[in-house]
């Protein structure tokens, strides 16, 4: 572990647009209790560009895609079987649920749609939920992985005598993605597979009877406003909404994602790019072409505890700043973590760094 490198005098202009949305959402077409134009009316307020509805085992939702006031609506769906449930996108049939996961993560790459595995490592049973836990970490194959998943972080938490903590501040049960789960990220990285992580939210914004009313227990637009990813585009959202939905897809399969929980502030501004002496720049996802040393920047839009991974292992730490130099001598898969508070705030995909020649 070394400390990051002293900065150069200033970070170049950014040159990526960066455009927030959130993907995982459950609407009255399956056990979500908002429809499709107020889902999008809550996302809206939260400051969203675009999200992707996925109904269980249901397309229903793909007749009301396009622009909704500013939010470029998709809908895909989640296979939902016992456990194993994968969100597909960008695919306008329905894959049955009853195949094996095998199958149905074949599938969906061969019918060119995209594939995340859903809340990999739910863990904790307890009297109102069973884990739905993913049970392959060996099947590969999937465009990527929901690294952190606002409802089931929220589940396996619940407890009876928790439970006014979890309703009321649900911030403090929130954390991060599993040990497990970011392990296994980084190592199909290494493996040459990159699957591009997101977070998802899940949210279903269901209603509780507790203290003698009914609450909404996580309205869509709180969720909205919590666990983000923001795309990592080389242009805006393009205006006509085939446009803007291949440039949404594009991005979530190319690993163009930065990942952020805005509970712990906005990430609008946050940068992960690598630049080369030639002056060409790359950001997540990208392979970059290394013939010497590769700079580094992470920069957040405020001060925050950064750490630099490389395969898993961290390699450089800075405290209570905006911005982090490295210079990578060595290929490898990069990613940053920044921290306020102890919470983990954003999280980026890998820039891969090709090996020296
Ligand atoms: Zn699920
Ligand atoms: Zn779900």
């Amino acid at each position: 572990m070394t400390r990051a490198d002293a900065p150069p005098p200033a970070a170049p202009p950014p040159v990526y647009h960066l455009c927030p949305g959130v993907l995982h959402i459950h609407t009255t077409y399956s056990d979500g209790t908002g429809r499709v134009p107020d889902v999008a009316r809550a996302a809206k307020r939260a400051g969203l560009r675009w999200i992707i509805i996925t109904d269980h085992d249901d397309l229903r939702a793909g007749a009301e895609a396009g622009w909704h006031d500013g939010v470029a609506v998709l809908a895909g769906y989640e296979i939902t079987p016992e456990r194993n449930h994968y969100l597909v996108c960008g695919l306008e049939e329905l894959i049955p649920n009853t195949l094996p996961p095998a199958e149905y993560v074949r599938l969906v790459a061969e019918k060119g749609g995209l594939g995340f595995v859903a809340h990999p490592d739910e863990r904790v049973t307890n009297e109102y939920t069973r884990p739905f836990r993913w049970d392959d970490w060996n099947l590969r194959g999937f465009t990527g992985i929901e690294l952190w998943n606002y409802m089931s972080e929220w589940i396996e938490r619940y407890s009876p005598r928790r439970r006014y903590v979890n309703y009321f501040l649900p911030q403090f049960v929130v954390r991060g993605p599993t040990p497990a789960t970011l392990a296994w990220w980084d190592r199909l990285a290494v493996e040459g597979w990159r699957p591009t992580g997101v977070v998802g939210a899940d949210v279903h914004a269901t209603r509780v009877r507790a203290l003698g009313r009914v609450w909404e227990v996580f309205p869509y637009e709180h969720v909205f406003r919590a666990l983000t990813d923001y795309l990592v585009l080389d242009s805006p959202l393009e205006a006509d909404f085939a446009g803007a939905a291949a440039q949404i897809l594009g991005a979530l399969r190319a690993g163009r994602v930065i990942m952020a929980n805005r509970t712990w502030g906005e990430a609008a501004g946050t940068r992960f790019e690598a630049h080369l002496p030639d002056g060409r720049r790359f950001t997540v996802g990208d392979e970059v072409p290394a013939e010497g040393p590769v700079a580094l920047l992470f920069q957040a839009p405020r001060k925050a505890h950064i750490t630099l991974y490389r395969d898993g292992t961290p390699v450089a730490r800075v405290r209570g700043e905006r911005a982090l130099w490295f210079t990578a001598h060595e290929p490898g898969h990069y990613r940053a973590e920044a921290r306020r508070w102890g919470q983990l705030w954003i999280l980026t995909n890998h820039i891969h760094v090709g090996r020296t020649r």
